[in-house]
């Protein structure tokens, strides 16, 4: 599906992939596996990450089946421009926590020629889009769901549903915390906490009148 022969320097055509899904979907397996099929072709292939994500060692990407390629932790977006010496692939993991210049910077690489394949969480635990993921879905000439396993009825699971309270947006996943759902378990799962929520109110509230 995609080129992995190397462009003549002279017409060189960039393009921008998105790889999207909840949390425990594959997204950076498939990152690192699009990224190795580069590199067997002998394309220089760099990696970015937000620096924000520090569950694992500073400078590398690793997926949660422990693939691992050394990339590059940057604070912003812009970082990726400057850093980014002259590679023919650009792979950019955990996308949802980068600023909005990101979708700036995206076209800017492709527009130099660059294939720039991104990795990032399309909805928050919220079921909200994630930005700057919808931009940058809109920008991509390619675009790839994919999905986790219903961890209670075992179909496809598109949501992140959070287990813990928290209303951080920024809460970094790990199974203790997330649990990969379909829509009709997600549903369910925040009915049954808005009403365990309510009736905890409800305590309170006779408590306090009391
Ligand atoms: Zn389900």
């Amino acid at each position: 599906m995609f080129l992995e022969s190397k462009p003549s320097k002279k017409n060189k055509t960039g393009w921008v992939e998105v790889v999207c899904g909840s949390m425990f979907s594959g997204k950076t397996e498939e990152l690192i596996r699009r990224l190795n099929r580069a590199k067997y072709a002998k394309l220089s292939v760099e990696i970015f990450k937000p620096k924000i994500d520090t569950r694992y060692s500073e400078d590398d990407v690793v997926s949660h089946n422990e693939n691992s390629i050394r990339s590059t932790a940057v604070d912003s977006s812009a970082n990726i421009l400057l850093l980014a010496s002259p590679a023919d692939v650009i792979g950019i993991d955990e996308a949802q926590f980068f600023d909005d210049g990101l979708v700036e910077v995206c076209n800017s690489l492709a527009n130099q020629g660059v294939r720039v394949i991104i990795a990032g969480l399309d909805m928050d635990f919220a079921g909200k889009p994630f930005h700057p993921m919808p931009e940058l879905m809109a920008i991509a000439e390619h675009v790839t769901k994919v999905h986790a396993i219903c961890m209670q009825c075992g179909a496809n699971a598109q949501y992140s549903y959070r287990k813990t309270d928290s209303d951080d947006l920024v809460l970094l996943g790990e199974t203790m915390e997330y649990e990969p759902l379909c829509r009709t378990c997600y549903n369910f799962a925040n009915s049954i906490k808005k009403e365990h929520y309510l009736s905890e109110k409800e305590i309170q509230k006779s408590i306090k009148d009391q």
